[in-house]
Formats: structure tokens, sequence, C-alpha cells
């Protein structure tokens, strides 16, 4: 008897799927330039229970184990390894209880971002963190991810947004954190151990998301300018202004020019740094308004601000169409490098000369309020060489990222892509606790092993 032949004994046969023509679509996320592997079987899982099995008899049988949500992960976490078994949570979708005075959700690993919003926008409430993969990407693997968004800057990631979790441990055991408390000190924090570990301490199956009132007014501007300096000097003036925006976000020209190319939106094509931003609350009005002055004083060809909502989704719409209209252009490795506030100015320009020396077209969008940025490397082709090109401007970014003081992600993990460069950011006793996690949690290293950590 084959292994997967024992698993059928465990679980229904409409969760094992071997048809490579099925199989082909879960072998890779979306870091286009991550080797998938061939795995042995894709699992779609619906229940706990099922987890349970299939870790169990993952464990028994020492099969390597790659959990999935949507695939929408950039750094190659959810990508197939040889002989291994694929866990989509995709059919684990179940919102199990929405609770309006805790202002509370327990959903399923499987739920999509942007379906808990909906689900309690009718309670005045909503769930702060918002991916630009929200509408595809699961709760799962944001969780997974830690996964940032637009509205990070004054709401936190996602960590800031989970209360507890439900857990299958690589031996099957069910582990529950945390609980619907906001406060809880109870133990080690085992809740935000599980948030960005990548898949590679447990498989995550339900968690207690935090939701929050939904802001009263909204108000948005936007600022175009001429220089990547004067742009800084303007994101530098709004952190010294004791302003704390609702988002505030960047694109320099060549991801200008990708949006336009995809939609007409008659963004200034010229510009070399766009802002978009917001703030939200009584004094949204006020505050968009002492933002665009910062912009002025700093120099902006426009800046200008509206309290019009449809206006305001028309930016915001250009600011989320960014990263489909640039990826849609070719294979990309998309960065994912953070700094602290008063190095946003050396890292844009660090970016810029990195791209001008290496000859790899380099569209910067990103997260100006986290001082998080995505510099998008645009690849010609996928020959060896023009790889080989792309990789090393990546490790030039990253390592720019840390001469900073930075990090070389900040919001889409390690992942395959970013193995190698992990032990240039952290110490060896960093790394040698993070071992003894993983020993103790997944002993026979079942789980996407050598991602992550
Ligand atoms: C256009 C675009 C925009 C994006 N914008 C953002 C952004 O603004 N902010 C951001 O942070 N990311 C962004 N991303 C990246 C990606 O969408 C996020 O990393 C997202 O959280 C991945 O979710 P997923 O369901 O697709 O997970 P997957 O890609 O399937 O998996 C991601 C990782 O999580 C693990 N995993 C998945 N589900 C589970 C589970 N249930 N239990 C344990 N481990 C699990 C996987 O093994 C893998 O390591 C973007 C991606 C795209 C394509």
């Amino acid at each position: 008897m084959t292994t997967l032949d024992e698993l059928r004994t465990h679980v229904p046969a409409d969760i094992i799927v071997t048809d490579p023509d099925t199989m082909e679509g879960y072998r890779r996320d979306m870091a286009d330039l991550v080797a998938a592997g061939k795995p042995a079987a894709i699992l779609r899982p619906t229940s706990t229970g099922q987890v349970v099995d299939i870790m169990e008899w993952a464990t028994r049988t020492r099969t390597i184990v790659v959990p999935r949500g949507a695939g929408t992960g950039l750094s190659g976490g959810a990508t197939a390894l040889d002989e291994c078994v694929v866990v989509s949570m995709e059919r684990m979708s179940a919102i199990r209880a929405i609770d309006r005075i805790n202002q509370t959700a327990v959903v399923e690993a499987g739920v999509i971002n942007a379906d808990v919003g909906r689900a309690v926008a009718d309670l005045g409430l909503f769930y702060p963190p918002d991916p630009g993969s929200f509408e595809i990407s699961t709760i799962g693997g944001n969780l997974a991810t830690n996964a940032g968004g637009m509205r990070c800057v004054k709401y936190g990631v996602t960590r800031n947004s989970v209360l507890g979790l439900e857990v299958v441990l690589s031996d099957g055991r069910i582990l529950r954190t945390g609980g619907q408390t906001v406060k809880n000190v109870a133990g080690l924090d085992l809740t935000q151990l599980f948030v960005g570990s990548e898949g590679t301490l447990g498989i995550i199956t339900a968690a207690t998301l935090r939701l929050q009132p939904a802001p009263v007014a909204v108000a948005t501007f936007v600022a175009t300018f001429p220089t990547l300096q004067s742009g800084a000097a303007a994101l530098n003036a709004i952190f010294a202004s004791g302003v704390v925006p609702s988002m505030l976000e960047i694109m320099d020209r060549t991801t200008i020019n990708a949006v336009e190319d995809h939609q007409r939106m008659d963004l200034d094509r010229e510009a070399a740094l766009l802002i978009v931003g917001q703030a939200d609350g009584a004094a949204a009005n006020q505050e968009v308004n002492l933002m665009v002055s910062c912009c002025e004083t700093a120099g902006a060809e426009l800046a200008m601000a509206t309290s019009d909502p449809a206006e305001a989704e028309l930016l915001l719409q250009a600011r989320r169409l960014a990263g489909w209209a640039i990826t849609e252009q070719g294979p990309t490795i998309v960065e994912d490098v953070g700094v602290p506030r008063t190095r946003l100015a050396e890292l844009l320009t660090l970016v810029a000369d990195i791209g001008a020396q290496t000859g790899v077209r380099i569209a910067t969008v990103g997260h100006a309020g986290d001082v998080n940025i995505h510099p998008i490397l645009l690849l010609d082709d996928l020959s060896e060489t023009t790889r080989e090109r792309a990789m090393s401007a990546a490790e030039q970014i990253c390592a720019a990222a840390l001469t900073l003081g930075g990090t070389i992600t900040g919001e889409h993990g390690i992942g395959e892509l970013k193995r190698q460069w992990l032990r240039d950011q952290l110490d060896e006793t960093s790394l040698s606790v993070q071992a003894s996690i993983k020993q103790a949690l997944d002993p026979h290293l079942l789980l996407n092993p050598g991602r992550g950590y």
C-alpha cells in the first residue's frame, strides 16, 4: 500500500487530488522566480478533523507538508516541494461566529480577507488588515505571513487584529491559543508565535479576529513631486507633524505609468513620486489639509484634498491597481524592504541607483506610512542571465535596507525567495533560537522545511 493509499483509509476520497492538470494550479504561488517542485498530491480538507487526520498521517509516513491559502504569496512560501502534499485550506471557508459587542469574528483559515469585511459591514464594523490581495487572499495566509496593507499605518498589521488561533500541530494535536478577551497574559503568547510563521510551525485552521468600529468621516489627498527627494521630504514633514494618517502610500514614475497603461486615470506620467493618503475620524479634513500643506512646502507640483467618496475611490483604485498593473507586464521579483522613517529618502535613491547600475527596470510602490516599500523588478524574460541580474539587484536592495538599519522583508516573508539572505539580517543566536522552536513543534521537519526561519 502506498502512503497515499493509507491516507485514503482516513479521509474522504474527494479531498485528495492527484490529477496532474489540477495539481499544476497548486504548484506555485506568485513568486515568479521560485522553482516549483512536483507534489505527490494536493489535499483540500473541509474540517479541522480532516487536517488532524492529514497531519497524523504525515507524521507517521514522514511526508513533507506545504500549507497553502490562496497562493498569492510573493516569496515562494506556498510553492510545492518535490513529493510533498500541498494542504490547501481554501475549502475551510466558514465564518463561524460574529460578535458585535465583543467586536470579534471567528473565521476558518480559508475565508477570503474581503469576505470578513463584507460580513461585518452592516454591523458598523470593519477588519483593518487589507493587503493589496484582500479580494483573493485568505485569512490563514494573511496570518501565516503577518500580512500588512494600506490601513496598517493606523490600525496595525495582521498580528494586531488577532486574539486567538486554532492550529493543528505537526503531530495532529489541536492547539487553541488566546481567546475572546482583548487582554490575556496567561502563559507565553503562542498566538503571536504562529503569526508570521509561514506554515512552518502548524496549520492554522481558524482564528478569532479583532474587529474595529468602521471609521466615520474619511478624507483623502493626492500629491505629486518632481523628484524622489522632495516627495520623501514631504513624508518626513507629515511624520513630524504628529498626524496619524489612516493610509499613506507612494508610487514612483514607472508605477504611475504602468497604472496609466493598464487603465487611463489621468495620473501625471512625468511625476517622480505620487503620494496618496487618507485620514479618518472627526478631524479627518483638518488632518488631510495639514498633510497637503506639508506636501506643498516640500515642493509638490500638485497637492489636493478631497472628501468626495467617488474621487477618493478613484485615487485608491490607482494605488490598488499598481501591483497588478506592474506584474501583468511580465515576470517580476516583488521586493519588500523596510527602513526607519528617517531613512526613506536614502532608500528610494539607492533603489533607483541599483536599477540604473544593474540595468534592471524597477517600479517602486509601497506603504510609505510604515516605510515598507516594494521595488518591483521587471524581467524581460526568464533566461538564466536575466534571472541572475535580477537576483543580484534584489540582493543589493536587501543589503541597502540592512545598511540603513532596516529589514529584508516587511510583510511578504522569507519563504523560499529570501532564505539565502536571512543570515545577513539575523545573528547566530536568533537563528539558533528559531531552530529550537521549530524543532520543538515540528521535530521531523515536515512543515514547509527550510522556509521562513
Ligand atoms: C497584487 C498583490 C498584492 C499584494 N499586496 C500585499 C500587501 O499589501 N501586503 C501584504 O502583506 N502582502 C501582499 N501580497 C502578498 C500576499 O497576498 C500575502 O502574503 C497574503 O497574506 C498571502 O495569503 P494567501 O492566502 O495567498 O497565502 P499563500 O500564498 O497560499 O501562503 C502564504 C504563506 O502562508 C502559509 N500558509 C497559508 N495558509 C496557511 C495556514 N492556514 N496555516 C499555516 N500556514 C499557512 C503558506 O505555507 C505560505 O508560507 C500581495 C500579493 C499580490 C499578488
